[in-house]
């Protein structure tokens, strides 16, 4: 296969073959922009390198054959002495992975070419040093794999405490050599001069870094596949930093905060690569570029307007100013909040530049989800002390941690963090991910901190330049004299970019308030949400209906769109005060105890459904008869065994009664022992009970359209059992109800042709059904190996978190198929956590299921997702 491609050949639909870098660079490229010319190594050149351990087989010839290309077409060659072409070597994966993989910039610089470098830059000496210590420190860190701290430590040594502009070319001669004894140290080998030996080595490293660990934390995080592998990019270098009329800079085409039309960005002068985002100095503004270099503003602005049209939505881009000349080295279709997502995509559309159906493939369930998250009261302002840049919204809450260790050890704890950090940088991505929220003191909306918290949808405030901080003393001052150290407990908001002392009250977001039915309208964002879900509810196939098993749950359910109950739990309605009713109906000795016992439960039952009907009136509500192991009702064995013998023989006859009870019902795997339908079968009366409240209840409320599931059958002679007992009930008093089943046990799915004799209607239980596929028990493999196995890309995400569509999905689809086989109109659901999963809804749209079911407050997110699966 070919496996390089110059940035000529490629274009941007591309992006499984070029990462998206590649893809992009090619794109701009073709449209005449100013990129430095350049090529890509595949993908799959890389993936071979993972999986084969080596190149493959006439890769280094090809990429030299490009390389001469390049050469002949800049007129100079690679660590030419007198006139070096020098070139950066660039990861670029299909998702970008921001910062998480490797970079290597001025490729082609050794002792001889650095002085080409200066005079080719007319004598500027101090630019061709700067650029070889660049090379050093980064080669070493990346390619070699020296700890960076090692270079930082010797810069700063050499500045005491001077800014970077003030150093000069002798300043960063030294630092060369210094760079040099590094690299000998910790390698036992001279830094390599060959340039094409640099350029072959920082190849394979950024190959290898498509495995460095942070990589790998963030791809899990962002649920993107371990096997893709990364491209490489080998660009030919422009320079910012050779002077105050050059400089680095990135852009997006709007606000990627809020999706408000109109550029923003950040510049730095003389600079190169990533100086802009971390933190070095303060940025610049575009206004101040303006001011800087009109011609270079103006074009940068038309570039980008460009951009937008060209792919039709939001850009962020990267560029370099080479002594007034305007560069592009990078652009992507840009991420953003969840806020801002919905605003461009009805804005977009409004302009006419995409469709509605597009708009609502270009917003996401996850990100509807964020939308729904609390924010803070409004009255909080009197505990602010400072306040940054609003870079990731939400509000988060939580102790202040100043490092990444930390953060992942106190909320390994179950407590809530915010981490602190002057700015953040890759090496803090297990930290972010384990707090509430990020806070920094340094650092734009481009920083580190901000891309990566938008990503992750996770609260962050950057660049809070009031704050001090101090990792060494794990505390950061505040002017005024506050100070807040590890363990205080601090509020951020990452709407407004406040910054609280103490926990500040939250609130209902605005989203959740119009899904409430008392939204302001005419807010934007309300106005963006309420477009996109009147078209996704237009589009979508599948209906939505809540797990809710009390009446508040169900009223919400209906605020927010549910068409229905499609699991009603009867097992909470057992809890309480109740439950001295359930353990006399397990203690009951005679048929006669046990009826009254059940009798004492109906009208309790009964009142309950009838309260759930009346919510739900004209749509169908789904119950589920009793469905746990019956100890989970009684005390616990080790605190009755320990009451009891205290007591010794004064102990109470019906607590000895009840824990010789606990002792016949244990079990060693209770999920697998005596529950679900086998209750029914086992506890002459009870299911009865259920059904008789139910049908009483469905005769008291009009417009009742109750269903009446039985949970984990595993043949069809359960069912049956049951069903003719519920049938007879719902005769005698006169009410109709369909009678159907869960699909949770392999069994049922493997037979479910014959047991849609029986069932009116099948819903997918896909909790138990994953843990019995699977073989492993929810309740203890999470902690117990998960990590592992995720780790070994056993699974890419937790089959309990998104439907394993290989294994449970292949049951799920043969029960539907057949299940409609027997019974062509047979009702089709899902109840399982997965029903309110955004890939497991699209699963349940592509096997023609008719209905999801999830918890009333991912109903919304249901919604979309269904339209989206339609689309
Ligand atoms: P990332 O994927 O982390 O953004 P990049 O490959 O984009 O990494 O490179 C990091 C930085 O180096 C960017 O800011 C980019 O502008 C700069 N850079 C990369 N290649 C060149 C080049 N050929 N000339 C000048 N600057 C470059
Ligand atoms: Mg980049
Ligand atoms: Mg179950």
């Amino acid at each position: 296969p070919k496996y390089v491609y110059d940035f000529t050949e490629g274009n941007k639909d591309l992006k499984d073959l070029l990462g998206g870098k590649g893809a992009n660079l090619a794109e701009m490229t073709n449209l005449g922009l100013p990129v430095p010319p350049g090529f890509t190594i595949t993908t799959e050149a890389c993936r071979h390198f993972l999986t084969e351990g080596r190149l493959p087989e006439g890769l280094e010839e090809e990429t030299s054959r490009h390389l001469s290309a390049l050469e002949a077409k800049m007129g100079r060659r690679l660590g030419q002495a007198d006139d070096p072409l020098l070139v950066s070597v660039r990861s670029g994966a299909k998702f970008s992975m921001p910062g998480m993989m490797e970079t290597v910039l001025n490729i082609g610089l050794n002792d001889e070419s650095v002085h080409g470098l200066a005079k080719q830059s007319s004598g500027n000496e101090r630019f061709a040093w700067d650029s070889y210590r660049r090379l050093i420190q980064m080669f070493g860190k990346t390619v070699q794999g020296i700890d960076g701290e090692l270079f930082d430590d010797a810069l700063e040594e050499l500045k005491a405490g001077r800014d970077d502009l003030d150093l000069e070319a002798a300043d960063f001669q030294r630092l060369v050599e210094t760079y040099k004894g590094i690299v000998r140290d910790q390698t036992g080998e001279d830094f390599p001069a060959d340039p094409h030996r640099q350029m072959h080595m920082a190849v394979e490293a950024v190959f290898r870094s498509w495995n460095a660990p942070r990589a790998i934390l963030y791809r899990r995080q962002e649920r993107i596949p371990a096997d893709l592998g990364t491209a490489v990019n080998v660009c030919s270098m422009v320079f910012g930093n050779c002077g105050m009329d050059s400089g680095t800079g990135v852009a997006f085409t709007r606000d990627p905060g809020t999706g408000h039309q109109g550029v923003y960005g950040d510049y730095l002068q003389n600079a190169q690569g990533e100086d802009v985002v971390a933190g070095i100095r303060n940025t610049l503004s575009l206004q101040e570029l303006e001011r800087i270099d009109k011609p270079v503003y103006d074009e940068l602005m038309q570039i980008m307007a460009t951009l937008e049209n060209h792919y039709r939505d939001l850009c962020d881009i990267e560029f370099t100013v080479e002594r007034g000349k305007l560069w592009m080295l990078q652009t992507r279709v840009g991420k953003r909040t969840a806020g801002a997502a919905f605003r461009i995509a009805v804005q977009l559309a409004e302009q006419g530049l995409i469709s509605m159906d597009e708009a609502v493939t270009r917003v996401t369930g996850d990100q509807l989800a964020q939308l729904m998250f609390p924010r803070f009261a409004g009255d909080a302002d009197a505990k602010k002390i400072a306040k940054g840049m609003n870079a990731s919204p939400g509000a988060a809450v939580g102790k202040a941690v100043f490092s990444s260790e930390r953060a992942v050890e106190l909320a390994d704890r179950g407590e809530n963090v915010i981490l602190v950090r002057r700015e953040t940088n890759p090496d803090d991505l297990a930290g972010m991910i384990a707090a509430q929220g990020v806070l920094t003191s340094r650092g734009g909306k481009t920083s580190h901190a901000a891309v990566v918290a938008r990503g992750m949808g996770k609260t962050c405030v950057c660049g809070a330049e009031e704050l001090e901080v101090s990792t060494q003393d794990r505390s950061f001052t505040v002017p005024g004299g506050v100070v807040v150290n590890e363990g205080d407990v601090i509020s951020i908001d990452g709407s407004t970019g406040a910054v609280y002392l103490g926990e500040v009250p939250v609130v209902d977001s605005q989203v959740v308030e119009y899904f409430e039915g008392s939204g302001d309208h005419e807010d934007e964002l309300v106005r963006a949400v309420d477009r996109v879900m009147r078209h996704a509810d237009g589009m979508r196939r599948l209906e939505v209906r809540a797990n809710a098993d009390n009446a508040e749950d169900a009223a919400r359910a209906r605020r927010f769109g549910a068409q229905g109950i499609g699991l009603c739990r009867t097992e909470h309605m057992f809890l309480g005060d109740r439950r001295q009713l359930v353990e006399e109906l397990i203690l009951a000795e005679t048929d006669a105890e046990r009826a009254r016992a059940l009798e004492a439960l109906r009208p309790l039952q009964q009142g309950d459904f009838v309260e759930l009907f009346r919510e739900m009136k004209g749509l169908p509500v789904t119950i589920r008869l009793l469905d746990p192991p019956l100890h989970e009702f009684l005390p616990d064995c080790t605190d009755l065994s320990v009451k009891v013998a205290l007591a010794g023989d004064r102990a109470d006859e019906k607590d000895l009664k009840l824990l010789a009870a606990v002792k016949r019902l244990h079990e060693q795997n209770p999920m697998l022992g005596l529950r679900g339908v086998r209750l029914g079968l086992v506890i002459p009366g009870l299911f009865a009970m259920q059904v008789r409240a139910i049908a009483e209840a469905a005769r008291a409320v009009e417009g009742t359209r109750a269903e009446i599931m039985i949970p984990l059958v595993a043949a069809v002679q359960e069912l049956e059992n049951v069903r003719d007992e519920a049938r007879a009930i719902l005769a005698e008093t006169g009410v109709e109800a369909l009678v159907g089943t869960m699909i949770e046990v392999p069994r049922a799915a493997l037979t479910a042709g014959q047991i849609a004799e029986a069932a009116e209607f099948f819903s997918f239980g896909t909790n138990d059904l994953t843990q019995m596929t699977w073989g492993f028990s929810r309740d203890d493999v999470e902690a117990a190996f998960f990590s592992r196995y995720l780790e070994l890309g056993v699974f890419g995400v937790s089959p309990f978190e998104s439907l394993d569509r290989d294994g449970v999905g292949r049951l799920v689809r043969l029960a539907a198929e057949e299940g409609r086989r027997t019974r062509p109109d047979i009702k089709l659901g899902i109840c399982g956590e997965h029903g309110g999963d955004p890939d497991s809804i699209h699963f349940c749209h592509e096997t023609g299921l008719d209905y999801v079911s999830c918890s009333p407050f991912r109903i919304p997110v249901a919604r979309l997702e269904a339209g989206r699966a339609a689309l």
